[in-house]
């Protein structure tokens, strides 16, 4: 049978990193199974579910090449759908109505729980044979006795007692359909095979079998992914972790590696780090997620988005920068080295933003120095930096070879350990102690402005001198 998948996001909030490996996991058991994969937004919950976040998902995953294979669809549109299964739960005498005042219900919560039980509902209407009502709620009749298994691809076989499982609500008292009633009819009309989602929902997953049974349908294949934890493996949210897919493009990180990590929360083959998405079409073993739950470590993000930065032609390297370099107000076309200068300084830092802002000092002409590096290296280094500079003027031909040579001769004469030599032309030429080789750095600039460079660190040292 034709494997379907979905991904199933409630539109309240904006993409955020758990979701996305819920629908990479999704996506890849689909096409690994030459199946389908389906997106379906679940907007019921009509007060909190926005357009402008169903839009943040779909574009979130649509930059991921995550697509669908059908038009995704919105609960909310399909009311009819719902109306007629229910009709056929009620004809079926797999549901009843129920008229119990929410003061009742609280009233029996507290008395459940002061007893030390799971507070659930206590069946009273179950046999009343009452009648629908704008006031009443429709509720499933849940099996009381004996125990709902079902087989999770990662959790193996997983058992409920029907006992702690009351008579879920259906149909709120407005008639509208609650969220499990819509989940399982959808499942079932999108011929949904398999479900992968977080583990969060896998106490649902007793509950919506039931439904399934009471309306026939066929049962599903089940995967619960463990939870994505924050470094201090809490569940990740906002107060641990940058959570929103956005952001990490807005720091710079591929859309490969964001896919490469979120494959690795939960899954691992071996030793092996590096994945594109045709990889994880390959290797991907649902049966091989872990149950515990994922930590997501941003120092491995940046492992991975070196990776992934560094296999990028240069062409591909540049385009992919374009828009950080704009954002940090540099304009490559002004130099015409622009090119050799992004060469030297692609692997700079794990993001593109980082890189365009250490380029920043190469098209820009320096506004500062690091303090800390300025306080280290760069006081009492006037004498080497006019040494240097004397050098480098004599030279008739400008590479980085023969700057190279200049600045070994210059060690050699000064008898200076190397950071004593290198590191005040550094941070005079970039501001910092971070730059490739010093000859390198050198040669990205002309003479003149090395010599404009390293003048006015020396003017800088004679107005900052204590
Ligand atoms: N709409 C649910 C959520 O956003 C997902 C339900 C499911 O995957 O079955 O958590």
């Amino acid at each position: 049978m034709t494997k379907v998948t979905r991904f199933a996001p409630s539109p309240t909030g904006a993409l955020h990193i758990g979701g996305v490996r819920t629908a990479l996991f999704n996506y890849v058991y689909a096409k690994q199974n030459k199946g389908k994969f389906l997106i379906r937004i679940e907007d019921t919950d009509l007060e909190r579910s926005t357009r402008e976040f169903e839009t943040n998902i779909l574009q979130g995953l649509s930059d991921l090449g995550i697509n669908p294979d059908e038009p995704p669809v919105r609960q909310s549109e399909r009311s009819d759908l719902y109306q007629k299964a229910v009709n056929q739960i009620i004809e079926s005498g797999n549901a009843y109505y129920c008229n119990c005042s929410k003061e009742r219900l609280d009233e029996m919560r507290a008395a459940q729980q002061s007893k030390g039980l799971k507070p659930q509902y206590d069946g009273k209407c179950r046999n009343l044979a009452l009648e629908a009502d704008a006031s009443n709620v429709l509720r499933l009749k849940t099996p009381q006795e004996g125990e709902l298994i079902f087989h999770d691809l990662v959790r193996g076989e997983v058992i409920f007692k029907n006992s702690e499982l009351d008579d879920l609500i259906l149909l709120r008292s407005d008639g509208t359909p609650t969220y499990h009633l819509c989940n399982v009819i959808d499942d079932y009309e999108q011929k949904v095979t398999t479900v992968v989602r977080g583990e969060d929902h896998l106490s649902n997953t007793p509950r919506q079998i039931h439904i399934q049974n009471a309306l026939g349908y066929p049962s599903l294949e089940y995967a619960h992914l463990p939870m994505v934890l924050g470094p201090d493996k809490k569940r990740l949210s906002k107060r641990n972790a940058v959570t929103s897919l956005q952001d990490y493009f807005d720091q710079g990180y591929l859309e490969s590696s964001m896919i490469n990590m979120l494959a690795r929360l939960g899954w691992s083959k071996g030793d092996k780090e590096i994945f594109y998405i045709e990889d994880l079409i390959s290797d991907f073993r649902i049966q091989e997620v872990q149950k515990a739950g994922a930590i997501f470590d941003s120092v491995k993000l940046d492992w991975i988005n070196n990776h992934h930065l560094a296999a990028l032609s240069f062409d591909d390297f540049e385009k992919r920068l374009m828009p950080f370099l704009k954002v940090v107000g540099i304009d490559c076309s002004q130099k015409s080295n622009g090119k050799d200068i992004i060469t030297a300084m692609r692997s700079s830092q794990p993001t593109l933003l980082g890189v365009a802002k250490d380029l920043v000092p190469y098209f820009s002409s320096l506004s500062s120095y690091d303090e800390k590096a300025a306080n280290k290296f760069l006081r009492g280094s006037e004498s080497v930096l006019e040494f240097v500079q004397r050098k480098l003027n004599g030279l008739e031909t400008w590479n980085e070879e023969s700057i190279d040579k200049v600045l070994k001769d210059a060690q050699t004469s000064l008898s200076l350990p190397t950071p004593k030599l290198n590191q005040p032309i550094r941070i005079a030429m970039t501001g910092s102690t971070q730059s490739p080789s010093l000859g390198l750095t050198l040669s990205l600039f002309d003479v003149a402005e090395v010599n404009h460079r390293i003048n006015a660190a020396l003017e800088y040292l004679a107005n900052n001198s204590s």
